[in-house]
């Protein structure tokens, strides 16, 4: 079980070992210069599933993304408006995070910052230089990249022809134009902190390092992101860990783009809409239900057509729930194993979600010949797949008179006036609401 494609390798592995009760993923952050768009969206949905897949088959996730709050566009925004970067970086942290938790995205267990990393970062690359594979030039501190063995390794690209293509911005101090700045030097009147080399910031690619080695340590689970973050950065990462002589991650796993009008989506097309934007509009289910209907890495089309027809596809599934009233059985389960199956076979949620339409469709079916256990029990299926990715059930909307009927008839039980409590039940039916006692209290649904 739990096969999923390692991007490294460029085949299909096992993620879980025999016996393995803990697993470990770092997955690279946002840049905290502006809004989360939609394929930062889709980059948190897909290890997100990832990580409620594998806890709901009983592993213990531990996952680490990062806050990159240095950043060259971080200090460019805050002079144009005339913050400090710290403050912009700090208003658009906030701001993914609360976009994300509305996308019902499980918070990571570390998120650590870049700026709370710098003296790691910087034991890191003294260390580089010490052994000779990093060397200091007029504006930084390179990587030699001639000093890592197989490079490029993971995206497995030919090195002549990103020799080739990489000639054109050649520093001419750098040894190879491959070469890569790990800590950059700054005027003192420029946002930076102090290092050996002088006054200055980290490169990009060496705060992952630090965090993933020094939270996970060597040898963690796996290495995630988008796929546009391949190469150069995670190439880079685990350049530096080689020079190092530390394991790096086990496996690597990356998620497609999303695509608007048939482009891959980034901030230099400007065909972007804001995730927060998206929410607005459509709501957490079909935003999520549109994210994980197609394969994690296939390229998705997303765009208005895509989320209607996700609207159209999660009302075909409330629209069955509310026909079983709510009442959804747990107990049998069917297809409930083929689809945790399917989310098995590097998330194939394409296949996992043909199932639980077949499961929709089986239980209208069974309401229609009279077959209500039958449906129940199919409906606590949907609702069981549903909570495994996230979606969840609709919550039902309660009219704000029926609530306070509900606590009335809580507080008469809680007196023991149980003539009260039955006549407040009666008068909610015929409201058009069944109440019923639950261990976790009352639950409330359309009659
Ligand atoms: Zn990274």
């Amino acid at each position: 079980m739990n096969v999923v494609y390692d991007t490294a390798l460029g085949e299909r592995v096992q993620l879980i070992g025999p016996k393995q009760g803990r697993f470990t993923m770092y997955v690279c952050g946002p840049t905290v210069d502006n809004s989360a768009h939609l394929g930062h969206g889709r980059l948190a949905i897909v290890f997100d599933l990832l990580r409620r897949h594998l806890e709901k088959r009983g592993v213990e996730v531990v996952m680490v993304q990062n806050i990159t709050d240095v950043d060259d566009k971080i200090i460019d925004r805050a002079k144009r408006s005339g913050r400090t970067p710290m403050e912009v970086a700090r208003e658009f942290e906030a701001a993914w995070f609360s976009t994300l938790d509305r996308l019902r995205i499980l918070r990571p267990t570390h998120s650590p910052r870049a700026t709370e990393w710098i003296p790691q970062m910087i034991g890191m690359i003294a260390e580089m230089v010490d052994n000779g594979s990093a060397y200091r030039i007029s504006d930084g501190v390179y990587l030699s990249v001639d000093r890592v063995e197989g490079y490029p390794r993971l995206s497995r690209q030919d090195r002549d022809e990103l020799l080739a293509g990489a000639r054109v911005e050649v520093s001419e101090e750098k040894r190879s134009p491959l070469d890569f700045a790990l800590w950059k030097l700054a005027s003192a009147q420029e946002y930076g902190f102090d290092s050996p080399w002088g006054w200055g910031r980290p490169g990009w690619h060496t705060e992952c390092v630090a965090m993933s080695l020094g939270l996970l340590g060597e040898g963690f689970d796996l290495h995630g992101g988008g796929m546009d973050l391949v190469f150069p950065h995670h190439e880079n990462e685990w350049a530096q860990a080689a020079v190092l002589g530390k394991r790096f991650c086990r496996h690597w796993m990356h998620n497609g783009l999303v695509e608007m009008a048939g482009e891959k989506m980034s901030k230099s097309i400007g065909n972007t809409m804001s995730l927060a934007e998206a929410l607005d509009r459509y709501g957490p289910r079909p935003l999520r239900l549109a994210y994980l209907r197609a394969q994690y890495r296939s390229p998705l089309e997303m765009g208005e057509a895509v989320l209607e027809e996700a609207e159209r596809a999660l009302e075909r599934i409330d629209d069955f729930i509310r026909r079983v009233q709510g009442a959804v059985s747990a107990a049998a389960a069917p297809k409930m194993e083929e689809f945790a199956a399917a989310l098995d076979d590097d998330l194939d949620t394409p296949r996992a979600f043909a199932i639980l339409f077949e499961a929709v469709r089986a239980g209208n079916a069974a309401i229609d010949a009279g077959q209500l256990d039958a449906a129940r029990a199919l409906a606590g299926s949907v609702a069981g797949m549903l909570d495994w990715v996230g979606i969840g059930l609709e919550r039902l909307e309660i009219p704000g008179e029926i609530a306070e009927l509900v606590a009335e008839r809580e507080r008469a039980k809680a007196s023991r006036d149980y003539v009260s409590a039955d006549r407040i039940r009666e008068r909610l039916g015929e409201l058009g609401y069944v109440l019923k006692d639950t261990r976790d209290g009352p639950v409330i649904s359309r009659a």
